[in-house]
Parts: C-alpha cells; sequence; structure tokens
C-alpha cells in the first residue's frame, strides 16, 4: 500500500520519469507456481490495494496470453497474471530531479566531495571534506549530519566512530541488456530451480535481472563477473523477445544498501526496508541502512523529520505535495503535444527532439531547448545514431554538476542505454564537455580511455543469449 501511494505521488511530482507497463507471469504446468493460486492472489491485492489508477490486475486464459505474447512456447502454458504497473527507465534522472529540486529550496549542492572524517566539537560536528577531483580539502560544521551513503554507510560511520559492527549488507546485483524487446514486463520461473527472473523492455532491449549476492569490497569495484551473467541467460523464458536469436548485449552491476535485522541503536522506519540508527553524544549522527527507491520520499520525510526534532525546529514536511525540479507537468501526453504543437514551426527542430526532451526534463526540457535554439549545431545528435544531441551535454555540465565522461554518457544522458553503451559517443561527447569545462586534449584523451575501459568491463560481445 505504502509502496502504491509513494508511485501515486510520484506520477503527480516526476510522471515525465516514468512510463505504464503492463506485467505479465506467465504460468506453466511444469512451474512452480499455479494459476490457482495466482487468481487468489490477484482478488485479494485488487480487494485491499484497490489500484488508485483503477486498473484491475486480470487472469488470462491460454488464448489471451498467447495473443498478448506469441513468442512465449506454447506447450504446457496454462495461462497468465497481468498486472500493470510503472517503470524508471532512467532511475538516475530521479536522483538529479531531487537533488537540483533541492537546490531550488536553498540546498548546497557538492559532487565529487568525499567525507574524510567527523569530529565532535563543542558545539557540533566538524567535517572534513575532500574535492576528489581538484584534491582540495575542506572543512564545515553541522548540529547534525545525515549519513546517506547507502552501500557505504558503514564505511562512512567508520570515519567518525571506528569499530562498530556492520549495519548495511551490501548485496550486489546484477542486470545484463538482451537484444530485442516486448511490450510488456516478464516475470518468469527459470527451468529447474523455479526462481523467478523479471526482464523489463527498456529503449529497444530488454533488460533482465537482477541477481543477488554479498558483496565485501569497496561498492565502487564492483562488475558484473561471468558468473552473473550466466545465471542470468540460462535458462528461462525471459531470453524470448522476439521471433529472431537473442543477443546478450552488455551487463552492468550496482549495490544494494539492504538493512538487515536491525542492530542495538537501530530503529526499523515506516518503510521496513529500512533502519535509522543515531551515534555520537546526544545522537547527532544518523546513518540509514537500506535502501529502496520506490519509498526514497517517505523514508526521506522520517529522517528529516527526526533531524528537525534533535534540532528542536518544528516545521511541517511538504514533498508529499511539491513537484520535482521537471515535475509538475499535468497529463505528460497533454504537457508534450502541447509543447510540440507549440515547437512545430521552428526549423531543425523535428518532433523526435521535443518528444525526448520532455521525457528526460519534464517541465524544464525549455532550458536545453533554448540552448539548441540559440546555438547552431546544439541541435545534432551526439554522435550518428545516437538520440541525446549536444545540447545536453552543455546542459549536464552547467546544471546538472557533471564533471567526467561517464557522468554525462551514464547517468545523465541516456547515452549508454544503446547497443554500444555509448562507446562510439564517448570522443564527441568529452570533445563538447572539453569545451565547457576548459579541457585540453590530453585531458579529453584521458576521459575517453576511462570511459572505455569502465564500458570494457560491461560489454559483452554479443554473446548468445541461451535460452530455454
Ligand atoms: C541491482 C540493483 C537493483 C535494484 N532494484 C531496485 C528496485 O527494483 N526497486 C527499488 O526500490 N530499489 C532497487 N534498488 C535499490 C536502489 O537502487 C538503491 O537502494 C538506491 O540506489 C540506494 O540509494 P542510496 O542513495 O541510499 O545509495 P547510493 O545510490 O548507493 O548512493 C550513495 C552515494 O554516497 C556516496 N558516498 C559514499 N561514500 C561517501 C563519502 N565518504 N563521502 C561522500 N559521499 C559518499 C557515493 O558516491 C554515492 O553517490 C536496486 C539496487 C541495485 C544495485
Amino acid at each position: 500500500m505504502a509502496c502504491l501511494r509513494e508511485r501515486d505521488l510520484l506520477l503527480e511530482q516526476a510522471g515525465h520519469l516514468l512510463r505504464p507497463l503492463p506485467v505479465l507471469l506467465p504460468i506453466y504446468r511444469s512451474g512452480l507456481r499455479k494459476l490457482w493460486k495466482l487468481r487468489v492472489a490477484m482478488r485479494l491485492y485488487d480487494a485491499i490495494g484497490v489500484d488508485s489508477l483503477g486498473q484491475t490486475h486480470r487472469v488470462l486464459g491460454r488464448r489471451q496470453t498467447q495473443d498478448l505474447a506469441p513468442e512465449l512456447p506454447a506447450e504446457g502454458l496454462e495461462g497468465a497474471g497481468l498486472l500493470h504497473d510503472h517503470l524508471f527507465p532512467m532511475p538516475e534522472r530521479l536522483v538529479f530531479e531531487n537533488l537540483l529540486s533541492a537546490q531550488e529550496h536553498g540546498a548546497r549542492c557538492l559532487n565529487y566531495h568525499e567525507v574524510l572524517g567527523v569530529r565532535a566539537g563543542a558545539d557540533g560536528l566538524d567535517i572534513e571534506v575532500r574535492d576528489v577531483l581538484g584534491g582540495r580539502v575542506l572543512g564545515c560544521r553541522a548540529s547534525m549530519v545525515v549519513n546517506a551513503t547507502g552501500p557505504w554507510a558503514d564505511r562512512t560511520l567508520s570515519r567518525f566512530v571506528p569499530g562498530l559492527p556492520a549495519r548495511v549488507l551490501p548485496t550486489k546485483g546484477v542486470h545484463v541488456a538482451v537484444s530485442g524487446s516486448r511490450n510488456y514486463a516478464l516475470f518468469s520461473e527459470r527451468t529447474g530451480d523455479g526462481q523467478l527472473r523479471f526482464s523489463v523492455p527498456l529503449a529497444g532491449f530488454t533488460l533482465v535481472g537482477a541477481t543477488s549476492s554479498p558483496w565485501e569490497a569497496d561498492p565502487a569495484t564492483a562488475t558484473p563477473e561471468p558468473r552473473d551473467v550466466d545465471a542470468l541467460l540460462d535458462g528461462a523464458l525471459h531470453l524470448r523477445t522476439g521471433p529472431g536469436d537473442t543477443v546478450a548485449l552488455w551487463a552492468y552491476a550496482g549495490v544494494r544498501p539492504l538493512a538487515g535485522q536491525p542492530a542495538a541503536g537501530g530503529r526499523t522506519l515506516l518503510d521496513p526496508h529500512h533502519v535509522l540508527y543515531r551515534d555520537g553524544n546526544g545522537g547527532r549522527f544518523l546513518t540509514l541502512a537500506g535502501g529502496k527507491l520506490t519509498t526514497y520520499r517517505r523514508t526521506a520525510e522520517e529522517i528529516v523529520d527526526e533531524v528537525c526534532l534533535g534540532l528542536g525546529v518544528s516545521t511541517e514536511s511538504r514533498t508529499d505535495r511539491t513537484p520535482l525540479y521537471g515535475g509538475g507537468t499535468g497529463d505528460r501526453t497533454v504537457f508534450r503535444e502541447s509543447l510540440c504543437e507549440c515547437t512545430e514551426r521552428i526549423p531543425n527542430l523535428p518532433r523526435r527532439i521535443v518528444e525526448h526532451l520532455v521525457e528526460l526534463y519534464g517541465r524544464k526540457c525549455c532550458r536545453v531547448l533554448d540552448l539548441a535554439l540559440a546555438n547552431p549545431g546544439w541541435e545534432e545528435p551526439v554522435a550518428p545514431g545516437y538520440r541525446d544531441f549536444r545540447a545536453q551535454i552543455v546542459y549536464a555540465v552547467r546544471t546538472e554538476h557533471a564533471r567526467r565522461l561517464d557522468d554525462v554518457i551514464l547517468r545523465r544522458l541516456s547515452t549508454a542505454l544503446s547497443a554500444d553503451r555509448g562507446t562510439a559517443a564517448a570522443r564527441p561527447v568529452a570533445e563538447a564537455m572539453g569545451a565547457e569545462l576548459g579541457w585540453d586534449a590530453s585531458r579529453v584523451r584521458e576521459e575517453v580511455e576511462r570511459f572505455h575501459d569502465l564500458v570494457a568491463r560491461e560489454i559483452l560481445h554479443g554473446r548468445p543469449g541461451g535460452g530455454p
């Protein structure tokens, strides 16, 4: 229920980042899951959930399932569950919506700044911060500190109080992008052990995920290993993405900061996937263990309430009714169509550019459009065949704190959501960034080489996708 409420709030506040997506759960005679159980579960879900979007969930018969998903094998197919959900094609953009929104409300945000240490002083906490790119070390003072460094949370806490038992269970997760795309997401049982695999259509591919394995090293060093990729590609329906052979394109790894059972001094938050710890004299250093994107707003609200209590400030959270930075577009389709209508007479501005900008930037898309219209050539693609264009690179540097090439290609633009992970765009993007940031030729070369090294660990060189 909490997830549904947060999803509805996000649709209001940043609906441009979400795509409606039907989700199918096919049931096979030989599988572990049974159609009658699914029917009961769906009825219960509708009875208690009453999805606010008014789309009830259905159990489809065999024929209806085949009509919707002709690529699924027919043998043994009994039917499928059909649910309606939403997908974040680029969750990274949600991070920037929040960050830029915080800035609009007075926050100061510093990218590439690492907390080196925190010391309790007479009237607050003294924090030492290093500018990772520039090398400068800065000091600042705070009354309270919130440590929301995800899978790094224990490492960060140890810079304040060393030697405490671990509070986060870092868990590596890998996704693989395979060729072909459907118009629905699929939950499917892996042959053999019945483990569920999830696959979603994304930018003309299918993203299959995710593995789950404990991770002890620095989260920044997590990479997809061949065994992770095998686990996702072996024996399952999710690889049936179309009539041809499925090919694995690339894989990426991330580390989830799972909370586990609350240790001493921890308090489980309203979303039970999160635990909040208070350390230091007077509990002025707060550490969040856990992290689910779907309920991030409510978790943040609870933590800020706790900080307000600690500071003796009385104020009410407004994040449930404040649109995010590019949010507040109202109905996304109406917004997009009116913008397309207003801009249709502008030369060199094809409709696909306007649509793409609305999807990525919502209400703020006009800022990128202004850059494109004022600078000849900036409406050109970042490199042939990519959907993003040059004005977006400049916007990422000037507005979205991008400082390195991988910031732009992997985390600001959609360039990496392509078969080559954005490799062919690396040089032109680095040159455009260099023009903004004053990079010389050797810095451009260094960024391009570093980017190629990063994605070389992810590219799967057309490895066959296997199959059921
Ligand atoms: C494979 C995978 C699948 C997932 N699927 C889902 C899903 O389906 N649904 C869902 O809700 N969630 C999902 N998640 C979880 C969700 O993406 C994470 O919980 C979320 O990204 C964690 O956010 P965070 O801000 O807490 O941590 P992070 O996003 O990891 O951010 C932590 C930040 O802290 C910074 N940092 C670290 N140390 C320091 C320091 N000393 N000083 C300054 N900064 C520091 C890091 O550089 C980083 O930017 C998934 C995660 C993974 C890895």
